[in-house]
């Protein structure tokens, strides 16, 4: 998607060898009108598919899943939580997954009231690395009997294994820019396949 590949490579940073920083645009500060165009891209995408809901994970995926939502027709978006609140139903589905950016082991959690058995579920996230997010998502569905028609992922980090596994299960991925590498703090971008 062209304007998320300029924004990029405009104001996105690389530290180090593998990590990408959006926090201008997407990840601390938003623009705005940025993401909603993102939620265009996907709703292009995966419309007919007819999901039913989106879902994504707390806390940076929920403003992209919002901009998606609204323009598949407001459907709803549902987030998974990272920590146990006093407030939450006791009847939660949960799924294990590592965090490439904190080093950690989280659960992440759903009530399962909030992803009914048989709905069409779009999957969305900020970044694809080894795929770890995703598959705690998608394991969330499966436990529930959902359906998971897509994931649309902003920034897939190419170089990281999580977009060729998940392609190569058979999921309807879209990743609306793909990054090949960092050099010298540049970020570099894989040419838009169309
Ligand atoms: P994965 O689970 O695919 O290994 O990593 C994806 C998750 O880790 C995303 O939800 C994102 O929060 C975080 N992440 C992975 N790589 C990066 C990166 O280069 N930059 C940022 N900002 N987040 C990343």
């Amino acid at each position: 998607m062209e304007a998320l590949r300029r924004m990029i490579l405009e104001k996105g940073k690389g530290i180090g060898n593998d990590i990408v920083k959006v926090d201008m645009f997407l990840n601390h500060r938003i623009d705005t009108n940025l993401l909603f165009q993102m939620g265009e891209a996907w709703a292009e995408e995966f419309r007919a598919e007819k999901p039913e809901m989106v879902l994504t994970v707390e806390a940076s995926g929920i403003a992209m899943a919002v901009a998606a939502a609204h323009a598949l027709g407001d459907i709803p978006v549902v987030f998974a939580k990272k920590s146990a609140t006093m407030v939450q139903n006791e009847d939660v589905v949960q799924a294990p997954v590592y965090s490439f950016t904190h080093k950690t082991q989280n659960m992440i959690r759903i009530e399962r009231q909030y992803l009914p058995e048989g709905s069409r579920v779009l999957i969305i996230d900020d970044f694809l690395a080894d795929g770890q997010a995703a598959r705690g998502l998608i394991n969330l569905c499966w436990q529930q009997g959902a359906i998971v028609v897509g994931v649309g992922i902003a920034v897939e980090k190419g170089f990281q294994p999580g977009g060729k596994a998940l392609r190569e299960s058979g999921i309807h991925l879209k990743s609306l820019a793909v990054v090949d590498g960092i050099q010298d703090g540049n970020i570099v971008l894989r040419p838009e396949e169309d």
